[in-house]
């Protein structure tokens, strides 16, 4: 019998792997990346382990043991280079082959990069792996200053870390706001605030155009405005891992097209992760997600389906940043939201803001409000009482009845 073969090694491989077991599928099953490492939780890294909180072991998804142990053909620094989808192979490197049974691509995204003048500076980075992050660590220990290009929520979690290690940082935002693109103008002022009151300084309306330095970086330029920096990050957005399934045949656009059993345009390849793009029945559209509870939610689907099962993927999208003592919760897309309710107050960094559309809860930004957090999750798409949601002193699981 022919394997299911896995291409990535992250939260989306890592979870198809080990559903597939707690499915009893009892075949050989095959994970292979091109990283050296076991399957490891990403949103650490610009989290707990690039603030040293955490072990290399404490970022892993599991155990190394655990892929032995349950049979799991893991193979670390293994990059496919094609896959031909007629005679069901995949490549790795440049000449081994591997036939599959069922493919699944979790092939991830990688940061999107700039193309400037000076570019190619060294003290330049982007944060996507362990080995950036250790580079990253490294180059903070000698630094006294970053410049941190983009103020979504990665730029601003590193920003967050540095200057509470004593480092001066600036963050440099394009747009007219800070987060733009993922929350509204009253939370971007929030964590605005916040970060200015921790020391960070922030330029919105600044767009970089190009780096200089003699040996390294030393400054990051953005028309006829300069910032000095020893190190500089740049956290710009990301790009899904497209390629491979494009050049093979797949239908893609803006992510590998899957189906709501994360099944490709080919009967025997599926995919899950922050490569695809898929339709979410909860939301009605499509949507190409970036987080972690999509990776694993739609891994679980796929390994189901896979072997025969006939799950569709329905998730109510939810995310989260750390930032300095502050855990911020999301449910939803806030732009989905008509009108917004606040809970509790803001200036005592604990607070909720639900947003409803008719009369409907469809997204919540909870700040250190777990509970909140864990309600909205299941008042989603339910008429509440604005009044209600607003009052302290009402207990929200009352709506749950
Ligand atoms: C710094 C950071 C912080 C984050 N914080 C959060 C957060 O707080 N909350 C949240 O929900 N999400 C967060 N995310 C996003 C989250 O980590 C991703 O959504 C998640 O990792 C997606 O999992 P995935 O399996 O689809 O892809 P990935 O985890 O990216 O794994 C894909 C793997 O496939 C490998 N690969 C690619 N092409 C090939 C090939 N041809 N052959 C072999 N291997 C290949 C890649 O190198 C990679 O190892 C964060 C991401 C980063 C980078």
């Amino acid at each position: 019998m022919s394997a299911i073969v896995v291409i990535g090694a992250g939260h989306a491989a890592g979870q198809t792997a080990a559903s597939l077991r707690q499915e009893n599928y009892e075949g050989e099953i095959v994970i292979l990346g091109d990283e050296p490492h076991p399957p490891y939780q990403r949103p650490q890294l610009s989290k707990k382990y690039l603030s040293g909180d955490i072990t290399l072991e404490q970022v892993y998804l599991r155990p190394e043991k655990f892929y032995g142990d349950n049979n799991i053909n893991l193979r670390t620094n293994s990059p496919v280079t094609n896959i031909d989808p007629l005679s069901k192979a995949v490549t790795v490197g440049n000449t081994e082959t591997i036939i599959y049974e069922k493919l699944l691509i979790a092939t991830g995204s990688r940061p999107r990069k700039l193309d400037l003048n000076g570019s190619d500076l060294k003290g330049i980075y982007y944060l996507r792996s362990i080995s950036d992050v250790d580079l990253i660590s490294t180059a903070m220990k000698s630094a006294a200053s970053v410049c941190i290009v983009g103020g979504g929520y990665l730029g601003l979690e590193v920003a967050a870390i540095a200057v509470t290690s004593g480092l001066q940082v600036t963050v440099l935002e394009t747009e007219e706001r800070i987060l733009q693109r993922v929350t509204t103008a009253e939370m971007s002022a929030f964590y605005h605030e916040l970060h200015t009151s921790r020391g960070v300084k922030i330029h919105t309306q600044t767009a970089c155009s190009g780096f200089e330095g003699e040996k390294q970086v030393e400054r990051v330029l953005c028309g006829d405005r300069s910032f000095d920096a020893d190190l500089i990050i740049i956290g710009i957005g990301i790009l899904p891992n497209t390629e491979l399934a494009a050049e093979s045949g797949l239908a893609c656009e803006n992510g590998i097209v899957v189906d709501d059993h994360c099944l490709t345009s080919d009967p025997n390849i599926f995919a899950a992760g922050d490569c695809t793009n898929h339709p979410n029945p909860l939301l009605g559209r499509r949507l190409r997600l970036e987080s972690v509870q999509n990776a694993m939610d739609q891994a679980r689907t796929a390994a189901a389906n896979m072997l025969g099962g006939d799950i569709s993927y329905a998730a109510i999208p939810w995310f989260w940043s750390d930032q300095y003592e502050l855990k911020l919760q999301m449910v939803g897309f806030s732009s989905d939201g008509a009108t917004q309710v606040l809970r509790g107050n803001k200036s005592d960094n604990a607070f909720a803001v639900f947003y409803l559309d008719g009369g409907a809860v469809v997204a919540v930004d909870a700040v250190n409000s777990p509970r909140e957090f864990m309600v909205a999750r299941q008042l989603y798409g339910r008429q509440v009482d604005a009044s209600q949601l607003a009052d302290t002193q009402f207990n929200l699981k009352d709506l749950l009845i």
